[in-house]
């Protein structure tokens, strides 16, 4: 039983390729053999659902079909009938050529027929299953937590849902279980996980969707390292279930680390990191260089290489070597950048052999040298840190890894599993992070979370000082960590806060009244106060994980029934306006857009 996948009629025999979620197997009707089911095939369309019965033959040898696993055989019908019929439908699943996304994702049923999508479908299941096999062999119980709720502070804009019971009362679906899986140590269920649905609402782009799955855990009584042991058994679990073999454990880095080496928080390990190219000189060979060129001494002189680049023309070197190229990469307005490296090599022979021997360049290597420029022109920008000049020369890096190493192909599978995919600890992050446009200090992760017990004296110091973008608040380092695999982030997590003297400081610090807390986490504050034990935790994005196995594009290729960039779910067709009776329950009234 199955569908029409496709019809070839050569006059006395008709074949179809019948498909099911299996794949395809050749039917065959033969005028002569079986008039009567050869007429009926006369009648069949496109995406026709039937059944058979008949005879499997081996094909043959000239019509062997190798490119499919049943390409060997052939069924010989003996009936056949007519399940149902189908409209002629916007698109086939069997065609190459696909049609526009929009297409696709109104008609999903159509396009999930199709078997990259059944396939990534059943990836999805697997590495589910093999998460959850893992897991609950190590001793973590799956429960489910409420998706009606209260605000989960993760940083972004909760879907709220009115309540009609109580008119004007809203719950909040969960940006994550974050508050619940706490609750669950306090609890007693001392190993918690699940795959959950988790709700925020913010801007969207091809790796974000409104509603996303979490592999979320929490521990009672862990080290930073026990929780990262779990995820990399679970890891190992999922990548082997998509037929991958993982190394764990996984390389650590700190977060000072991983900016001053990559200019970010998720290095791409594929790529070398950056060289403080001032190593490879002398003082006083660094005081010529720097005062020639204007760059600041105090500011590493930043060597970005990008290996194999292949050729690359003089232009081109020219263009990379001027600033002017990179201003659509966030302006690195105060990056002072050398020349290109031939016209380097031709102005400073020694110095250049000195680097290039240093870094250990190669032939067809990319790179060029980043300063932080000392010019009166850039005034506006001369108070940046050094941490700040690292990210833009990151975002250098990156931007030259997409145009060179893409282009030759540096990021393409090689099939050897330890270069294919390079999973990454970075740990010790910021505590919080300056908002700039709330002019405030916010949670780097979230209020949850601990912070390193030498820098308790600093909060203690700096807890009434969150609108001062100075305070050394900044300098909090927390007990939080992310995994990282190819410079993307799969999931972060954290050691708790488990005691409330702790928790109300951080709320304090975070510019929270007493009140306000207890308003928002009263229960949560209240429920540290009975016996909490230490624990921690982490979240992953499944979508994510499946995307990479998949060697998909996008998370909406992996995820049955995604939305669209505006947040539209074009099948169902949703959001929609409400009738006027639904409002009035509800207490609800709708203003109108302003024209
Ligand atoms: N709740 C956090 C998040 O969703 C993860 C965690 O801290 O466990 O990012």
């Amino acid at each position: 039983m199955g569908w029409v996948n496709r019809r070839r009629d050569l006059g006395s025999i008709i074949f179809i390729d019948l498909r099911d979620r299996t794949g395809v197997t050749q039917v065959v009707f033969n005028r002569e053999l079986n008039p009567k089911a050869h007429e009926k095939a006369n009648h069949l369309r496109n995406e026709y659902v039937i059944a058979v019965i008949g005879t499997v033959k081996r094909r043959d040898a000239d019509t062997v079909n190798k490119n499919i696993p049943t390409g060997e055989v052939e069924l010989m019908v003996d009936e056949i009938r007519l399940l149902n019929e189908s409209k002629q439908p916007p698109f086939l699943p069997g065609e190459t050529v696909l049609p526009n996304e929009e297409m696709r994702l109104k008609y999903r049923y159509i396009d999930l027929r199709r078997e990259p999508m059944q396939f990534n479908i059943e990836m999805r299941h697997k590495v589910s299953k093999a998460i959850r096999d893992y897991l609950s062999a190590e001793g973590f119980f799956e429960i489910e937590t409420p998706f009606m709720t209260r605000s989960t502070p993760e940083g972004a804009r909760d879907y709220l849902v009115p309540s009609r019971v109580q008119p004007g009362s809203f719950y909040a679906l969960p940006q994550s279980p974050q508050m619940f899986k706490q609750i669950l140590m306090i609890s007693g269920f001392d190993k918690y996980f699940q795959i959950v649905r988790c709700f925020r609402d913010e801007d969207l782009r091809a790796d974000r969707q409104p509603e996303f799955t979490q592999i979320d855990l929490e521990m009672s009584y862990p080290q930073t390292e026990s929780v990262w042991a779990v995820v990399e058994g679970f890891l190992t679990a999922a990548f082997k279930a998509a037929g991958h073999e993982i190394k764990t454990p996984f390389p650590r880095m700190s977060y000072d680390e991983a900016i001053q080496k990559y200019g970010n928080d998720k290095p791409d390990l594929r790529l070398p990191a950056m060289i403080d190219a001032r190593e490879a000189l002398t003082p006083e060979e660094w005081d010529d260089l720097a005062a020639k060129f204007r760059m600041r001494k105090e500011f590493p002189l930043q060597l970005i290489r990008i290996p194999k680049a292949g050729d690359i023309s003089g232009t081109e070197r020219r263009t990379i070597g001027t600033y002017g190229a990179y201003q659509h990469v966030q302006g690195p307005s105060f990056v002072q950048l050398m020349t290109d490296p031939k016209r380097f090599a031709k102005d400073y022979p020694a110095l250049s052999e000195k680097v290039v021997s240093f870094a250990k360049i190669e032939a067809d290597d990319l790179w060029l040298l980043a300063g932080a420029a000392n010019r009166p022109e850039n005034a506006a920008v001369m108070d940046q840190s050094i941490q700040h000049f690292c990210e833009k020369c990151g975002f250098l890096r990156l931007d030259l890894a997409q145009k060179y190493a893409a282009k030759h192909k540096a990021f393409e599978k090689t099939g050897d599993t330890a270069k294919d995919f390079r999973f990454l600890w970075v740990s010790d992050f910021p505590m919080f992070e300056w908002d700039k446009t709330e002019k405030r200090w916010n949670p780097a992760h979230h209020p949850f979370t601990s912070l390193h017990e030498e820098d308790m004296a600093k909060l203690e110091a700096n807890i009434d000082s969150v609108n001062d973008p100075k305070s050394p608040l900044g300098e909090i380092r927390a007990l939080a960590y992310d995994v990282v695999l190819n410079g993307t982030e799969l999931g972060s997590g954290s050691i708790r806060i488990h005691r409330q003297d702790i928790q109300a400081k951080i709320f304090q610090a975070l510019g929270m009244s007493d009140e306000e807390a207890r308003a928002r986490f009263g229960f949560f504050l209240e429920a540290l106060e009975y016996g909490t034990p230490p624990h921690g935790g982490i979240a992953l994005g499944l979508d994510r994980i499946v995307m990479i196995l998949a060697g998909a594009e996008s998370l909406r290729e992996v995820i049955p029934f995604p939305k669209t960039a505006r947040a539209v779910d074009l099948m169902v067709d949703a959001p929609t306006p409400v009738n006027e009776a639904q409002l009035k329950e509800l207490g609800i009234t709708i203003r109108k857009a302003r024209e």
